[in-house]
């Protein structure tokens, strides 16, 4: 058990710079690796204390040490969502096999999620890197499901495709992007497509509840108003994932 949660720690310690690189840099082009995290306004290397997830932030008071300027907080949320989705990863799963493979698709949930909330756009190297990862991991360690997977992730992007293509045609205007499409096949490369439905519920409940909450609270209206679903649809297949990974529940998917 402690040995489970000292290398949760030490995963995530090393995974959140990379989601945070990613996340920021991604959408502008930028190199991933240089230069390395910097303060916003002096461009000041980040003090190691800082860099300690979720922790390093409170030690330095919630600011830059050279600069004493606020330092953002989504970099603390990306390292809470990496250090739970890490430690989920590592209390459900034994295999070593199965863990980095869980371990790659809820990073790509954050950093799908992220980019998403942040500029609206899904970043199509997160998908194809995270497909391709999933479809040699299974080829290699269960190559029995491949094709159910394979078929799960073109049903789920298929129906999802089709869903948004009504929509614009009675709404005439774009509701959901291409891009959701690609994100709920992913999360089928993982659930599987019987799923789907309850992904994709979740995930209506969830953007409804929190992006119009924010709208009101905005004083835009709903109907007009884009909000990110990505980030709903990630959150939605998260949790029917590790719900489906509980010995006692499947039946209820
Ligand atoms: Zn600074």
């Amino acid at each position: 058990m402690l040995t489970e949660v000292a290398l949760a720690v030490i995963i995530s310690s090393l995974m959140s710079p990379v989601l945070i690189r990613c996340v920021s840099r991604m959408p502008e082009d930028k190199k991933l690796w240089d230069p390395p995290l910097q303060c916003s306004s002096c461009q000041k290397k980040l003090s190691l204390i800082t860099r300690i997830p979720v922790l390093g932030f409170f030690l330095v008071h919630r600011r830059c040490s050279s600069c004493r300027k606020p330092l953002p907080a989504q970099p603390l949320w990306i390292e809470i969502s990496t250090v739970s989705g890490t430690l989920l990863v590592f209390f459900f799963r034994e295999e070593a096999s199965q863990i980095v493979i869980d371990l790659v698709f809820v990073y790509a949930m954050i950093v799908i999620t992220f980019i998403d909330w942040n500029v609206m756009l899904i970043e199509p190297r997160v998908i194809v890197l995270t497909v391709a990862l999933r479809l040699l991991w299974l080829a290699w360690f269960d190559f029995h499901s491949l094709l159910y997977h394979f078929g799960s992730m073109c049903i789920a992007a298929g129906a999802f495709y089709f869903i948004g293509f009504f929509y614009e045609t009675l709404r005439r205007r774009q509701g959901l992007g291409d891009g959701d499409a690609a994100v709920i096949g992913v999360i089928a490369l993982w659930t599987g497509w019987e799923s789907l439905s309850m992904t994709v519920l979740i995930a209506a409940l969830g953007g409804l509840l929190v992006g119009g909450g924010i709208l009101i609270l905005n004083n835009r209206p709903l109907a007009s108003s884009r909000i990110p679903f990505a980030p709903f649809l990630c959150l939605g297949g998260g949790i029917v994932y590790y719900i489906k990974s509980f010995p006692g529940f499947p039946f209820l998917f």
